[in-house]
């Protein structure tokens, strides 16, 4: 290895995008140089924030999107520059937010001292093998190589899971909503698979591109859809997060009791329910960590459905104009478990140019008679698949077959320790190879909105600009 420091930071979506710049930002000791990979066209987007045909709206109030936690409102000032009537609660759009994240790391970039050098490389990362000597080598698939004496992995969101019996639905059957434009056709009807935010955000793409001329189906074990973001200020749930701590410690039964004891006490105190969500969410990665293992699964079993949706919520006018698609039965939300997919061929002569149609057999919650529907297209909308052992992506497999990162037994994403740093199959944790990014909720749950994962960007930056040695025993010790 060089003097020359070298970090290598894989993914440059929301996540790796602020690690960079806190890097950029960073007092360091010896010459660094940041290495920002990202394989898409444009850095800082990532799924969430990249430019897409319809203009889709953050889920969250600008005064809670900024980058910096030093200055709440950094967002809203630079949306106010394109925007200039934004308020601090408005829903802004999510492409502005990506641009919002480049224009953060570009002004990283300059302030960086002089020993600090930035590289931005595009490329598509498929291995990363340990270096002989020290740290590891980061392989691109078209042949590059980069030696790292840190890297980061910032991969975002794996895709989700296939729906059982779609694989002989050909171009009737869109598997990730994110991967690619849907183009939805007027007159067609559709039938989403899962009732969350990435089913409100197509039902509302496809409504609008088709002028309302479409029949959507949602369907969902619960058919729960999320409700409003509401506005309400944190002040009346008040309790020690002591005793919900120690709620946690003994079964998930004793932790639910305390929280709606809490959520009981805040209304009565006249404050909204929903501030112990809030209170809960913040200090959901001690909760889960205190949780002995048979009681996350049955915490993930019984709850999980209920704290989804009140924790992601719509932005109010999201949820307007599905309330309005409903009323129309434009947007028709089905509890009920999917049985079977058939293709259907027309009989008509022209059936070379007739599309098939999908014959969707399912059995609505609590009955026992099966129903058929007809519909045009199936997507999946069901959120990822945290399961990483089913990865089909060549460097989480490289990963795995080398011990480097493995699952957690919950299938919530991957294994990691302090500073999101990988825990290899012999149980210990890499000096040098870092993961930030939703699947740290394998071991702290709450780790999918921006506010908490600029928090964990953050740290790791912070420990990694930390004089090497020296903080790395403390962490260790
Ligand atoms: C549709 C959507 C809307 C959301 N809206 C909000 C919101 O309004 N408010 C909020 O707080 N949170 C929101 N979130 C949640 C959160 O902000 C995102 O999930 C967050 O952007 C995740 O950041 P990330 O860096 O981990 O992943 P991403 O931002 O997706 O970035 C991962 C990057 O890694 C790259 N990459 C992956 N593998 C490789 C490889 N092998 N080689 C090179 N590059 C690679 C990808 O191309 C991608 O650019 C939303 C999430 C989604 C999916």
């Amino acid at each position: 290895m060089s003097a020359q420091r070298t970090i290598v930071i894989v993914g440059a979506g929301f996540s790796g995008t602020l690690v960079a710049a806190s890097l950029l930002k960073a007092q360091h000791w010896s010459a660094t140089q940041i290495v920002l990979i990202e394989r898409a066209a444009k850095i800082a987007r990532g799924t969430a924030y990249a430019e897409r045909s319809y203009p889709y709206l953050l889920n969250v109030p600008a005064s809670r999107m900024s980058a910096d936690p030093n200055s709440p409102l950094d967002f809203l000032n630079f949306a106010q520059h394109r925007i200039p009537d934004a308020t601090a609660e408005d829903f802004l759009p999510r492409e502005l937010y990506g641009q919002y994240l480049e224009a953060t790391l570009l002004d990283a970039e300059v302030s960086a001292a002089t020993h600090v050098e930035f590289k931005r490389v595009k490329g598509d990362v498929c291995g990363i093998e340990p270096a002989e000597q020290a740290g590891y080598r980061v392989v691109l698939a078209d042949g590059r190589q980069f030696d790292a004496d840190d890297v980061v992995l910032a991969l975002g969101n794996p895709g989700p899971a296939d729906l059982p019996g779609t694989d002989k639905l050909g171009d009737q059957y869109i598997s990730n909503p994110w991967a690619g434009p849907q183009n939805f056709t007027a007159g067609e009807t559709v039938l989403l698979v899962g009732t969350g935010l990435t089913m409100a955000d197509v039902a509302m793409a496809a409504s609008a591109e088709t002028k309302d001329e479409i029949t959507i189906h949602a369907m969902s074990r619960h058919g729960l859809i999320p409700p409003s973001q509401t506005q309400f200020s944190q002040n009346t749930c008040k309790v020690d997060s002591g005793s919900i701590l120690r709620a946690a410690s003994f079964s998930a039964l004793t932790l639910l009791r305390s929280v709606r004891e809490l959520a009981d006490d805040t209304e009565r105190r006249g404050g909204d329910w929903r501030e112990t969500i809030t209170f809960i969410r913040n200090i959901a990665p001690q909760l889960w960590q205190r949780l002995p293992a048979r009681e996350k699964r049955r915490l993930l079993r019984h709850v999980r459905p209920y704290w989804d949706i009140h924790r992601h919520r719509l932005p109010s006018q999201t949820l307007a104009r599905m309330n309005h698609l409903r009323r129309h039965q434009k947007l028709n939300v089905h509890a009920g478990r999917l049985l079977e997919f058939e293709l259907v061929h027309s009989a008509k002569a022209d059936v070379n140019v007739a599309r098939p149609k999908v014959r969707v057999t399912w059995r609505p919650r609590g009955g026992d008679q099966p129903q058929t529907m007809l519909v045009d297209r199936v997507v999946n909308c069901t959120g990822p698949d945290y399961n990483i052992r089913r990865s089909g992506g060549p460097l989480m497999r490289s990963l795995m077959s080398q011990g480097l990162a493995v699952a957690d037994p919950l299938s919530l994403g991957i294994r990691t320790g302090a500073y999101g740093a990988l825990i290899n199959a012999q149980c210990q944790a890499a000096r040098n190879l870092f993961y930030v990014g939703p699947m740290l909720r394998a071991d702290h749950w709450e780790a999918t909105a921006a506010q908490e994962l600029r928090g964990y960007a953050e740290r790791l930056a912070g420990y990694l600009s930390a004089p090497v040695g020296r903080m790395r025993a403390v962490a260790s010790a």
